[in-house]
């Protein structure tokens, strides 16, 4: 195993342009701020067939 997935993450395509940003929870759309945010490290994934960097938070209600 690689990495630290202890999360498992929605398909980047049916995330909204905020919950890429980490502006948003990615998993239930909360808005974040910086002491409610959880960071789950940097990923990249493959959007649209290109590899970008995505910087994946949540809230604290939904951190593993
Ligand atoms: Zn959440």
């Amino acid at each position: 195993m690689s990495g630290s997935a202890a999360i498992e993450l929605p398909p980047v395509e049916t995330l909204t342009e905020r919950q890429l940003r980490g502006a948003d929870c990615v998993l239930c759309g909360t808005r974040l701020s910086n002491t409610t945010a959880v960071d789950l490290g940097t990923r990249t994934v493959d959007a649209h067939g290109t590899a970008v960097d995505w910087f994946p938070r949540t809230c604290t209600g939904c951190a593993p």
